[in-house]
């Protein structure tokens, strides 16, 4: 379902040992498993007798609770509940997921509405829901329709009670829930003083500290091309996440025009310009998750101005004939390390 956009470089699972005498043994841990459709990657640096299968069942058990929260492909999650209820009756989330909405709603509002987790029915029209490609596209009166049954507008949330003002909403948190993913397993790590990790679900990546060998974590970025998987980039980050949103992975064409999986919620349709990856880095990888979707909904000139204004460190990638031409907000230089 979901594309590894950012490779770590360091995929090299060998353990080797501290060579400091007098030092306590250090050693790199790594673990990998399924989740949200995709997979996940843990590696942390810690002394030999930490228990680290113990730690991945606590990882794997918070994934599978976060799952049950927050997945719109199990039918009694509690999204789903939430979904399949009725408007305008108010429903009480978990703590979990009523800090989720509550940021998605947050960037959705930073962002014009181009981040719109309700934009569901118009996601499953275009052929990017569980039903796939359609038969032909769609007509202006059945995107009216969808259209007509998102928005953010129709859901408000007080404290952990979201209520909906229109049956058919179809609330789907899965552009930032990896990113929560990812937060909730960097804590897992950091409440046990494992302060060196890299943490990656499905591409959405966050670390901290150090390799063994005392060196930050590298991370790739992608170039944004289809035939090939090649690195634009090789940055490092400091304690930070790093999200990468593209049109350049999952996309169908149909006479030679290009439909994206990321729809403008403004206008009904896939995004049509020439922004082909956006890359957030912050401190949060839910924030970064959202932020670099909603970055790449918005037109270069939008996403570059939204950067400026909230402090984002953003680089984008936009098409200019047969090039590519990189931008990097203020806050991506001050951030970021640029390795190669
Ligand atoms: P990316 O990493 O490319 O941003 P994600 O997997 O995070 O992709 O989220 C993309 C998915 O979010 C789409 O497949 C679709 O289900 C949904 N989506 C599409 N457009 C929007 C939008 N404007 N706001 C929120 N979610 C969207
Ligand atoms: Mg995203």
């Amino acid at each position: 379902m979901v594309s590894l956009r950012l490779v770590s470089l360091v995929l090299i699972s060998a353990v080797w040992l501290s060579a400091c005498s007098g030092q306590p043994q250090q050693k790199e841990h790594y673990f990998t498993g399924q989740t949200m459709g995709t997979t996940y990657n843990v590696k942390f640096v810690s002394s030999q007798d930490i228990d680290a299968l113990a730690l991945q069942q606590k990882i794997d058990q918070r994934l599978i609770d976060i799952n049950q929260m927050m997945s719109t492909y199990i039918a009694d999650s509690e999204l789903s509940m939430f979904n399949q209820a009725p408007s305008l009756t108010p429903f009480t989330l978990s703590p979990d997921t009523a800090f989720v909405v509550a940021e998605a709603l947050r960037l959705g509002k930073m962002s014009g509405n181009a981040l719109d987790v309700t934009v569901g029915p118009l996601v499953n029209l275009w052929g990017f829901g569980p039903t796939k490609r359609p038969e032909t596209i769609p007509s202006d009166t059945q995107i009216a329709t969808a259209k007509a049954l998102s928005g953010l507008d129709k859901l408000v949330l007080d404290g952990v009670v979201l209520t909906k003002s229109t049956d058919g909403l179809y609330l789907d948190l899965s552009t930032i829930a990896k990113g929560y993913g990812v937060d909730a397993i960097a804590e897992l790590l950091i409440d046990r003083k494992l302060n060196n990790f890299l943490v990656e679900i499905g591409g959405e990546m966050r670390v901290a500290g150090t390799k063994l060998n005392g060196e930050t974590w590298r991370i790739a970025i992608e170039k944004p091309v289809t035939e090939s998987r090649a690195v634009q980039k090789i940055i490092s980050v400091g304690d930070n996440a790093v999200a990468t949103s593209g049109d350049y992975r999952n996309y169908y064409e149909d006479d030679g025009i290009r439909y994206s999986h990321l729809i403008d919620p403004n206008t009904g349709y896939p995004i049509q310009h020439n922004t082909v990856s956006a890359t957030v880095v912050h401190s949060s990888s839910m924030t970064a998750d959202g932020l670099a979707t909603a970055m790449m909904v918005l037109s270069a000139k939008d996403a570059q101005a939204l950067a400026e204004i909230h402090d984002i460190a953003l680089l984008l990638i936009v098409k200019d004939d047969d090039k590519f031409v990189e931008y990097q907000s203020p806050a991506f230089t001050q951030m970021v390390t640029i390795i190669n």
